[in-house]
């Protein structure tokens, strides 16, 4: 591929933000010779009740196990809002933009603290306890934080499920973490468009037993059915229990969230995080990747139902005493201006999304950007997918005016938050990749059979050692857990993704391994060749997947989603062909192109290669579990449109 750009770090960048270069070499360097003094020294950034002794105690081999700070006790909820009470109670920790943009609210820290603890006695008052599983299926109303931390507050383990699952997939998740109690709305609201909530977690019971209540709160007033004894509103509960509920003194390793992850690859796995070591690396790492200070006006646009969502828009900033923005709708209403609408009205600063909306926005032309002003805006975030470098440059052209570092942030469910990512004062920018790894973080990449590769390489990502926001267990199957993560190359964490390490110590995400292709003994991911294909002007989005071809192995098979107004032929697939081999080479030429109005993604936008992959290999009977999807007609779509390959 051609060669990449580089931004340097503006220099102003360099001397504002927390970390420069130099400070990111020392700090980098101390926390990997001396990880326990070092987390140690960061575990001090939360507020602890009993101050902890041991920091590090984990091991990846011959077994598993994963516990961080495990002497001291703490609350989350405590750190997130009653810590800040006092110095910063008049101060906004959540914005909220709802759905219609003439809605929104602004809650101070003391409010939330409010808020937190009459739900928790709400919690209380249907019988849940410490280590009790709560299942939150919500839109993204304030309620879904207060109920998290409210879970939190009382050592209650929350498992959000996001409000655009199926009743069978809610199902699923609730029977797996034997929920007795589940939170809802009555209706969601996004895009103009109401969501059946609480009829969805009816089916859900229904299907997965269990459960003993369901709390609805009210968000647009419809009539819903209520079975009696089982099912209550908030505010009637709400309105029978005190103001006042005292934090749990937890224990560093007692779970805080199960989150089951979003389903890109196969039967979802309830990944669990603990308490103390996963508030440590989230409030940190959103305190240096954001160089996040205290004027600042944060939004993440992700949902509470992904983990981006929990440690990005809920613990890691109000850990942080920050101001942290929550928006109920979407990107394209009432216009695809809305996000910078948004942040024009309330003057963000600090901007995160992920590449799905910025490659649809990015469709839509620059106009509906340019109406709005941005001016509030500093930094800009990624996070989900591989950044195409198309879309990173109009990222940073259009919606920043060449004026904001982007951090392209790789991580994980597992992870807990962002493990590879640009800090903005201290590293150049290369656009699509993800840059190097924060503090304490060890990235290898070593080759199918576990070989530690050295300098420019490309392999299977792992992670030499334990960070103290990784995940602890898959929740009821600690084997399963091993053989996902541990077992492929012993002693280190096999993230599952590709990766490519060029010549100056730069991560390039190259996809997962699972899609990488395979082409006369070329391995490929299919970043790379994406990326080529959406760098045309025509292509909108692009999603690559391998065939089996006999003569090369493996052949390439592109859908392609062309811009807004573009219609496909024969003409535009043989450019496109030769587009990519100018780009790429030979060797990445697509065999097959087909044009679809729409690829299959995940409910958190990430494209579903899997299903593609199936299309491609003329194996329609088994697709597997497409409950994920965000719109399963698309397949229909696909599989009858699909072309006999060139
Ligand atoms: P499942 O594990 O159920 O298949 P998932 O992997 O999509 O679902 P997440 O944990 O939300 O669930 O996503 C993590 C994955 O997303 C990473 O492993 C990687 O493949 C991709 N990813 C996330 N951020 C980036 C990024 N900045 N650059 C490249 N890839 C990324
Ligand atoms: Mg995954």
């Amino acid at each position: 591929m051609s060669e990449a750009r580089i931004y340097d770090v503006p220099p102003e960048w360099a001397a504002s933000a927390y970390v420069d270069e130099s400070r990111y070499q020392a700090m980098y360097e101390a926390s990997v010779a001396d990880p326990e003094a070092f987390w140690g020294e960061h575990g001090k950034r939360i507020g602890w009740f009993k101050p902890y002794t041991l920091v590090k105690n984990t091991r990846y081999a011959p077994d598993v196990s994963i516990r961080w700070y495990e002497d001291g006790t703490t609350n989350v909820a405590w750190n997130c809002v009653d810590r800040h009470v006092a110095e910063r109670g008049e101060r906004t920790a959540i914005i909220w933009e709802g759905d219609d943009p003439a809605e929104s609210r602004h809650i101070t820290y003391r409010e939330l603290s409010g808020h937190v603890q009459r739900f928790a006695n709400v919690l209380k008052s249907q019988g849940v306890g410490k280590g009790d599983r709560v299942t939150l299926y919500m839109p993204m109303i304030p309620e879904a934080a207060y109920a998290m931390l409210a879970c939190a507050r009382i050592g209650a383990i929350h498992s959000v499920v996001f409000g655009g699952f199926s009743p069978e997939a809610l199902a699923g998740r609730i029977a797996d973490c034997a929920s007795a109690v589940v939170i809802t709305a009555d209706e969601g609201v996004r895009g103009g468009r109401k969501i059946p909530l609480k009829a969805n977690v009816d089916a859900a019971c229904a299907k997965a037993g269990g459960v003993a209540s369901v709390i609805v709160v009210r968000r647009t007033g419809a009539p819903v059915a209520m079975a009696a004894g089982r099912d209550h509103f908030y505010d009637d509960l709400a309105a029978a229990v005190p103001a006042e509920c005292p934090c749990e003194e937890m224990d560093a390793e007692d779970p805080l969230f199960i989150l089951y992850t979003s389903g890109s690859t196969g039967k979802p796995k309830g990944v669990l995080h603990t308490t103390a070591g996963y508030l440590v690396y989230a409030a940190m790492t959103h305190h240096y990747v954001f160089d996040y200070h205290d004027d600042d006006i944060y939004w993440c646009t992700a949902d509470v139902g992904w983990v981006t969502g929990h440690s990005y828009i809920v613990y890691g900033p109000l850990a942080n005493g920050a101001t942290t923005l929550m928006f109920e709708g979407v990107p394209n209403y009432p216009s695809v201006s809305r996000f910078w609408q948004v942040v024009d009205k309330h003057k963000v600063s600090i901007f995160y999304t992920a590449p799905t909306a910025i490659r649809a926005l990015m469709g839509a032309g620059e106009e509906p950007v340019k109406a709005t002003s941005r001016a509030s805006l500093r930094l800009l975030g990624s996070v989900g997918e591989p950044i195409n470098p198309e879309a990173w440059e109009w990222y940073h052209r259009v919606v920043g005016d060449h004026r904001c570092p982007i951090v392209d942030t790789w991580w994980q469910t597992e992870t807990g938050g962002i493990l590879i990512s640009p800090l903005p004062g201290a590293t150049a920018l290369k656009p699509g990749s993800a840059t190097r790894p924060f503090f304490g973080i060890r990235p290898e990449i070593v080759d199918g059979e576990g070989k530690v590769l050295s300098g420019a390489c490309q392999g299977n990502l792992v992670i030499a050692d334990s960070w103290p926001g990784q995940m602890r267990t898959v929740y009821g199957d600690h084997q399963r857990f091993f053989d996902t993560y541990f077992a492929a190359y012993k002693g280190k964490y096999f993230t599952g993704d590709g990766c490519r390490r060029d010549e100056d110590g730069y991560y390039w995400i190259t996809g997962r391994v699972d899609d990488v292709i395979n082409v006369s003994g070329h391995r490929m991911g299919t970043a790379e060749v994406e990326s080529a294909l959406v760098a045309h002007e025509l292509v909108s989005e692009a999603a690559v997947v391998g065939y089996p071809h006999d003569l090369k192995g493996q052949g390439i098979y592109a859908y392609v989603t062309l811009m807004a107004g573009s219609s496909g032929d024969d003409g535009l697939r043989k450019e496109l062909v030769a587009w990519v081999r100018r780009e790429i080479g030979p060797i990445a030429s697509p065999d097959h192109i087909q044009f679809a109005p729409g690829l299959p993604k995940t409910r958190s936008g990430k494209i579903m290669r899997r299903i593609l992959r199936k299309i491609a290999e003329d194996d329609f009977g088994a697709l597997g579990d497409i409950s994920t999807l965000a719109d399963p007609a698309v397949v229909d779509d696909l599989i009858a449109n699909r072309r006999n390959k060139i």
